[in-house]
């Protein structure tokens, strides 16, 4: 049996086999340490009753780990350079399906639902591309597919701003936003020299646990995530100039401290303090006054 895709010497065979160069602007830096892999597997609790959405399989090898433990694999990946590769290294494993395509554009409900069989739960687990996880992840939380588990590595600074609690300095729009569907948890950081080739910045393994629910009452949820982003538009701005400056109109500010007043907010905090089920009850106060 040859050795697993992730180690060094089996990861530079494959590559130097392929004539295969990095590109950097599709965010390619290949995970070579098996350990790591085979923890954020355990991360996402996969079994082969379970399925399984990778992002980005690269070579294989996070996918190859997935699949000794998930009933059914769904990679997406973006380069037609790695399909042939991908053929050849995943072989062994007949229960992963690669799809040609940018996750971004993809109709993933549909493509699971003619791709996979029945299974228990399905849940993502995927080392993302860098340049655009954050986008990646909310075309999966927007999806409305019912995943129980999302487990990424991602940039460790972007998975603490995710994972922050109110009143921290990470936290901000993106915890809202994604703590909104999930809870979210910082798993373990990891160094920089697990990759090929090495990334800039430190690393992290993100669990996000999917709720069944959203944790507040949001009348209009394009509105919220309006008022969130305004919140946060400038970090040292208290809540009211940055809701003056950038949600309501300025002649309008008496009518607005008296809504704060009314949903007992003071205007003088700043974004950052705020709690969700503060900022979802000043959106559906807000929501009446603003158009
Ligand atoms: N899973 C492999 C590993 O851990 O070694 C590779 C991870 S690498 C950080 C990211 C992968 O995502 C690359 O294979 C890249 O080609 C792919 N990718 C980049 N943008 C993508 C997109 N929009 N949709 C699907 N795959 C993408």
């Amino acid at each position: 049996m040859s050795k697993d895709i992730a180690t060094p010497v089996r990861t530079k065979e494959i590559l130097q086999k392929h004539g295969f160069t990095f590109k950097k602007s599709l965010g390619q830096n290949f995970l070579i340490d098996t350990n790591i892999l085979q923890q954020i597997v355990q991360a996402a609790g996969v079994t082969n009753k379970k399925a399984v959405i990778e992002v980005g399989p690269g070579i294989g090898a996070l996918t190859e780990q997935i699949a000794k433990s998930a009933g059914q694999v769904l990679a997406f990946e973006i380069d037609q350079r790695l399909l042939p590769i991908l053929q050849e290294t995943l072989a062994p494993y007949p229960h992963v399906k690669v799809v040609h395509q940018d996750i971004l554009e993809a109709d993933i409900g549909r493509i699971i639902e003619e791709q996979l069989t029945e299974y228990e739960s399905l849940s993502v687990v995927a080392n993302l591309p860098y340049y655009v996880t954050t986008p990646i992840l909310f075309h999966l939380l927007e999806s409305g597919v019912r995943f129980e588990h999302i487990v990424v590595m991602i940039q460790k600074e972007v998975a603490e701003r995710i994972a922050a609690k109110p009143g921290t300095k990470d936290y901000g729009s993106l915890s809202i936003a994604v703590q909104y569907y999930a809870e979210s948890k910082v798993e373990k950081i990891i160094p920089k020299t697990v990759f090929i080739p090495q990334p800039n910045v430190d690393s992290a393994v993100l669990k996000l646990t999917l709720r069944d629910k959203p944790p507040v009452q949001v009348n209009d949820e394009a509105f919220f995530f309006r008022l969130i982003k305004a919140s946060f538009a400038q970090r040292r701005k208290t809540l009211l100039n940055n809701l003056l400056h950038n949600l309501v109109a300025k002649d309008q500010k008496e009518e607005l401290l008296q809504l704060l007043d009314h949903v007992q907010i003071d205007p003088t905090r700043r974004g950052e303090t705020l709690t969700m089920e503060e900022y979802a009850r000043l959106s559906n106060e807000l929501q009446k006054i603003v158009g």
